[in-house]
């Protein structure tokens, strides 16, 4: 496309920060980075309508990491490792919290739940065998004893009869969350430009030419968070895994409030007001489940649906109103990627599961790797 001199002029001239992609990560950078120049010209290049990622499709948890996690987690890594992504988290919900503000997206505590199924005999002992000790390990995060156990108040179906709760985990409205930032961004004078794919990008001495499937043009630094499709524009050791989610229509004085998970986290559901959104099951179909195209597929929806029938809501009649897919980035390791990867490019990507928690921090992160 031949752009004019006055669009040239305008929005593509004179860059000194482009940032690939508006997730959370991208959206913070961005804020840090005028924080810290208040003066630069910064552009957001988004390639979807609106983000089109993960950020705007996720179940919208604040989550620190259940028992169980923490107990897997323990068996790779060492306590201070462990200590350490967990106070990640919880820094990042804070600092998610302090730059949004909990009522523009509807932040709530009510604690996040982890159900055992009456298979899980050997993973239930371990967990209440080892409450006390992790709540001890985690006590200098959370200042007080997070994880306890509590009865089966809501009536699910084939679970133990305890839960084990993280009293301090919480749930927000993504849509909202990402509304309010987009807010932030637009209020701080930085340009986004949608419906713009970066195809690539070549450095030169003094800054990085940029090509998009529009225009090309020349910014002094390549800042990329495009997390799960990140291997579109660089070689670093992270994959997309897709997954799928569903939500219930309004249920009449539904009394689930919470954030649940079950199946060592590979199953996940809340209340959004008086609906369920569920979500989960890419342990069905890993393989399948490892790509960058959005989509539903019938064996995870279907099992979905079964166990929102079997589980949570066995008999409360409900129906399924909407499904969709978000695309997150996952590797072998959970640790994100965060650094410079030439002399005018940089990254974050790599946020697993968790990046409504850490998504914050790794957005400052990068923009503070700019001397
Ligand atoms: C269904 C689902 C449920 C989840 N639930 C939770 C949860 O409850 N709690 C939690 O903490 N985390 C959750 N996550 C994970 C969390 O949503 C992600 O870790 C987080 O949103 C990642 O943010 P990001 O900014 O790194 O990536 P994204 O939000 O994916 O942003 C990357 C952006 O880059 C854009 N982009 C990609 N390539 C290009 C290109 N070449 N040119 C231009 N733009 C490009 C994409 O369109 C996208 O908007 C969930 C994820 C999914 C999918």
């Amino acid at each position: 496309m031949n752009l004019s001199y006055w669009e040239y002029k305008t929005w593509l001239s004179d860059i000194d920060f482009t940032i690939v992609g508006s997730g959370i990560v991208g959206l913070n950078c961005a804020l840090q980075l005028h924080k810290r120049f208040p003066k630069a010209k910064i552009l957001i290049l988004e390639k979807g309508f609106l983000p089109q990622g993960a950020s705007t499709k996720n179940a919208g948890f604040a989550c620190f990491g259940s028992i169980s996690e923490v107990l897997s987690d323990l068996e790779r890594h060492s306590e201070e490792e462990v200590v350490a992504l967990v106070e990640q988290r919880w820094k990042g919900i804070q600092l998610l919290r302090n730059n949004v503000g909990d009522n523009s997206m509807d932040f709530q505590v009510h604690g996040g739940h982890e159900l055992f199924l009456n298979s899980a005999d050997e993973l239930y002992q371990k967990c209440e065998n080892r409450l006390a000790k992790i709540n001890s390990l985690l006590k200098s995060v959370y200042g007080a004893d997070a994880f306890h156990l509590g009865p089966n108040t809501f009536d699910f179906n084939k679970v133990k009869e305890n839960y084990i709760t993280n009293i301090f985990e919480g749930q927000l409205d993504t849509g909202k969350m990402i509304n309010a930032l987009l807010q932030l961004v637009h209020q701080a004078g930085i340009k986004i430009l949608n419906s713009i794919t970066v195809e690539g990008f070549s450095e030169r001495v003094a800054g990085v030419d940029i090509k998009t499937n529009l225009f090309e043009f020349k910014s002094k630094k390549l800042l990329i968070a495009t997390n799960g499709f990140a291997a579109n524009l660089i070689n670093e050791e992270v994959k997309p895994a897709r997954a799928q989610v569903l939500i219930t229509e309004p249920i009449q004085n539904l009394a689930i409030k919470g954030t649940f998970h079950f199946d060592e986290g590979y199953y996940y559901f809340r209340n959004v007001g008086n609906r369920i959104l569920f979500g989960g099951g890419r342990n069905l179909d890993f393989k399948g489940e490892e790509t960058s195209q959005f989509g539903c597929s019938k064996q995870i929806q279907g099992h979905l649906k079964k166990l929102l029938k079997e589980v949570i809501l066995p008999n409360t009649p409900h129906q399924i109103d909407l499904r969709w897919s978000g695309i997150m980035g996952v590797g072998q390791q959970k640790k994100p990627i965060v650094k410079q990867i030439a002399n005018h490019v940089y990254c974050g990507v790599r946020l697993g599961g968790m990046g409504i928690a850490i998504g914050s921090a790794i957005g400052k992160d990068l923009a503070d790797l700019m001397e």
